[in-house]
């Protein structure tokens, strides 16, 4: 299903043409209006007649988290804050947050995109959504919100809540989909399972929307399986508008990335060069259609990689493979370099272990996994704890090169985040 089937499968040429249309008036209007971009065009020698096509992209400047700290609380806004309606800002947790303003304009071209989004993994007005993400300065919550009620379905913004509240709206109100934290849906199955629902005949659910954080392809199953539902990865991010940069279609293969609205670039993040399609890289950004605060070339730092080949949706608006992880998510452990996402893809293919962990660095060097179990590892006998101990220790070593500690835990006894999941806790000396 399509919400714009004329602009979701424009012809290449037309995209593109489409695209540096939007990038000379992008550019164009920050080096009128953005004093950041001003001083670093000067240096660079930029022109905005210079811009003559998509590859003049990598002669911009690159923006990075620490300019749109520096540039706090309004540096970057290209018209003046009366044009702004909305204020988001990124979760970060220490020192000052990254802002982002939306015009009027941009509030609707981001419910648009997720509309978009939506439609295409067979989301229509006759869905109940429950939007379980948290409503503050979050985008999870009310950029996903307004474009919900924009396909027309009834939208409840249940926030973050607790579960018991969770599940009472969805069985008084027959939510069909949600959109939640992939580390909280795991949580509320086990939730399920102890309140003796079964979601398959208790509950009217049918899809699930889970992002705003990494997760792998097991997780995924994981809560497919445990929901009996379809569950589409959804990718975003504050400076960008948050949710509905880049989403599942029905196949289920890899993130359309809306290319009418964003130029994509993947870069090796270390010489900034670009990567060959289908290699692995850091993500970079630059914005078409946003009015009160446009941006250049921004480094997500989230690490992933373009699928060459079209969709078999018709689409052709390209797309992402699942984000691994982001280049500061990168831990050195003994001189390897490890993501905890290959942690995760250990941890939850195997069917003993449960739905929550959390990787502790300590000492010099050392790692351990503490992991819970499930109701199928916890079954009270010592040797098989033992077996299974020895099993995650070995499958750990081969994925990792490095040997970790593993603690295994009984279901449900590590803490669950209010937010994103921490899964990393580096109290290491050195
Ligand atoms: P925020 O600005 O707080 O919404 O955080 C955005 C960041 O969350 C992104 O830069 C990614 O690192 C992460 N993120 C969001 N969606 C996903 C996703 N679907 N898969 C992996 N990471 C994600
Ligand atoms: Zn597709």
């Amino acid at each position: 299903m399509f919400w714009d089937q004329e602009l979701e499968t424009l012809p290449r040429p037309a995209l593109e043409k489409l695209q540096l249309k939007r990038l000379q008036d992008t550019v164009r209007r920050v080096s009128q209006n953005v004093p950041f971009y001003q001083q670093q065009f000067a240096a660079l020698g930029i022109k905005p007649d210079g811009i003559k096509s998509l590859d003049d992209v990598r002669r911009l400047p690159f923006t990075t988290g620490v300019d749109l700290r520096a540039t706090y609380p309004d540096g970057l806004l290209a018209m003046t804050r009366d044009h702004s309606v909305r204020l988001h800002t990124s979760s970060g947790t220490t020192g000052k947050p990254k802002a982002l303003f939306f015009s009027a304009k941009d509030v609707d071209n981001a419910a648009e995109l997720i509309a978009r989004s939506l439609v295409m993994t067979g989301i229509t007005r006759q869905d109940v959504f429950q939007n379980m993400m948290s409503y503050g300065l979050f985008t999870g919550g009310l950029v996903m919100h307004y474009g919900a009620e924009k396909v027309g379905c009834l939208v409840i913004p249940a926030g973050p809540g607790t579960s018991d509240r969770q599940l009472m709206l969805m069985q008084d109100f027959r939510t069909t989909a949600i959109h939640i934290l992939p580390s909280y849906a795991l949580y509320f199955a086990g939730f399920l399972e102890q309140k003796g629902i079964d979601p398959r005949k208790d509950l009217a659910l049918r899809k699930a929307f889970v992002g705003a954080e990494p997760h792998t392809e097991e997780t995924r199953k994981r809560i497919e399986e445990a929901f009996g539902i379809d569950v589409y990865n959804s990718y975003g991010l504050t400076e960008m508008n948050g949710p509905g940069v880049a989403f599942e279609c029905e196949h289920k293969a890899g993130l359309h990335l809306w290319e009418d609205n964003y130029i994509l670039e993947i870069i090796d993040p270390i010489t900034c060069e670009p990567v060959p399609d289908g290699q692995t890289g850091e993500l970079i950004l630059t914005t078409l259609k946003r009015e009160a605060m446009p941006i250049l070339r921004y480094r997500t730092r989230d690490i992933t990689s373009i699928i060459p080949e079209p969709c078999k949706c018709g689409r052709t608006h390209c797309r992402l493979n699942r984000i691994t992880g982001r280049s500061d998510d990168m831990l050195i452990v003994r001189g390897v370099n490890i993501f905890p996402q290959q942690i995760e893809r250990v941890l939850m293919s195997m069917p003993q272990v449960g739905r929550n962990y959390v990787i502790i660095l300590e000492g010099l060097d050392d790692m351990t996994v503490k992991v819970e179990l499930s109701a199928v590892g916890f079954d009270g006998q010592v040797e098989h704890l033992t077996a299974l101990q020895s099993q995650l220790v070995e499958k750990l070593r081969a994925e990792l090169l490095v040997k970790p500690k593993v603690d295994l835990l009984p279901p449900g006894s590590l803490p669950v985040a209010e937010g994103k999941a921490k899964r990393v806790v580096d109290k290491r000396s050195i």
